[in-house]
């Protein structure tokens, strides 16, 4: 049944849909039954540079096996624009894939205002502006799906990835949000992390690796999390790539309560560090509410030992 999931009527765009991970999920969705609007600004891993070829090629192959697609060369910034693609030439649109990225990585020490606003440009503002443009669509019809693209390296942090790491752990805290406000719309909202070979892995990674993270194997679990048999999947977080799936949650420890007065010292915390490091009992936070409550408790107790 999952093999037959098809999206005929329904418009899907994916943005940076040129190459690599957007390409497969645009060919995908074009092959059952989708209208594709392949987005894609043309320009080089770093961003630099912009061309029309990228999406053209995507978009004549879909074509070529017999589906809908149209092109937008718009960055992702402008994503107004491409929306405006989607309404034109098919009327609506049902699936927001927002994946378009770049990297510009480069130690700390070294890093230069340019290297973080560009990035922060691409994955925040972009994934910003193209939910927002598509929004009162999806809120008008009842309908719509939203897929971003996080990262291991936001979620856990890696070496000469600050930018990409600040901008890609955004994506969770947007997405989840959108989720929260999207769900009575029936806007079902989910973050993915993926790892495929790419031009943007395949420096980094060696090709035997490369050759077992193929892009298509990202591409059934954002097929199953964008379909509308998807009812209930929302604000998730899923580690995907190679063959592995698995959500990923936060875990708070057991933690340390303390009464909020003037006893609340650094060395009334420090008597209690175990505990906040315990995670022998962990909590799964889903939201504030969890901290509110344990907020109430810690009113109750005496004031801490000196
Ligand atoms: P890629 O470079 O092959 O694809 C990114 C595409 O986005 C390119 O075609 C590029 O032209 C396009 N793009 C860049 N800036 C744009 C803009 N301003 N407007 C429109 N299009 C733009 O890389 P990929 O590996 O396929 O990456 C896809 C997404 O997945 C990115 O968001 C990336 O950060 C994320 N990601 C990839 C991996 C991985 O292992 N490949 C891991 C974690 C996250």
């Amino acid at each position: 049944m999952g093999d037959q999931l098809r999206f005929d009527g329904q418009t899907v765009v994916v943005t940076g849909a040129g190459g690599g991970l957007g390409k497969a999920y645009a060919t995908f969705f074009g092959s059952r039954g989708a209208n594709v609007v392949v987005n894609d600004l043309g320009g080089s891993f770093k961003g630099e540079g912009k061309s029309s070829k990228a999406a053209d090629v995507v978009v004549d192959e879909i074509k070529a096996t017999g589906g809908k697609a149209v092109a937008n060369y718009d960055s992702v910034t402008d994503g107004d624009k491409i929306i405006q693609t989607a309404i034109q030439a098919f009327g609506r649109i049902d699936v927001l894939i927002n994946n378009a990225g770049i990297l510009r990585d480069i130690s700390f020490k070294n890093m230069k205002d340019g290297d973080w606003d560009l990035i922060m440009d691409v994955h925040v503002r972009g994934a910003y502006k193209c939910a927002r443009a598509a929004w009162p669509h999806f809120r008008k019809q009842k309908y719509g799906r939203v897929i971003s693209t996080a990262s291991a390296a936001g979620l856990f942090g890696s070496f000469g990835q600050c930018n990409y790491s600040a901008a890609k752990l955004s994506q969770v805290g947007f997405t989840e949000s959108l989720a929260k406000e999207g769900f009575k719309y029936n806007i079902l909202c989910n973050t993915i992390a993926p790892i495929a070979a790419s031009r943007m892995t395949q420096t980094v990674m060696p090709p035997d690796v490369l050759e077992n993270l193929k892009p298509d194997w990202v591409v059934p679990l954002v097929a199953v999390l964008a379909h509308s048999s998807n009812t209930s999947e929302t604000g998730g977080i899923f580690e995907v790539g190679g063959g592995h799936v698995a959500k990923l949650r936060w875990e708070r420890a057991k933690g340390a309560l303390l009464r909020a007065d003037s006893s609340l010292t650094p060395s009334a915390i420090l008597a209690k560090w175990d505990g906040v490091n315990d995670f022998s009992e962990p909590s799964y936070p889903t939201g504030p509410a969890n901290f509110m409550e344990l907020l109430e408790d810690a009113q109750k107790l005496p004031s801490n030992p000196a």
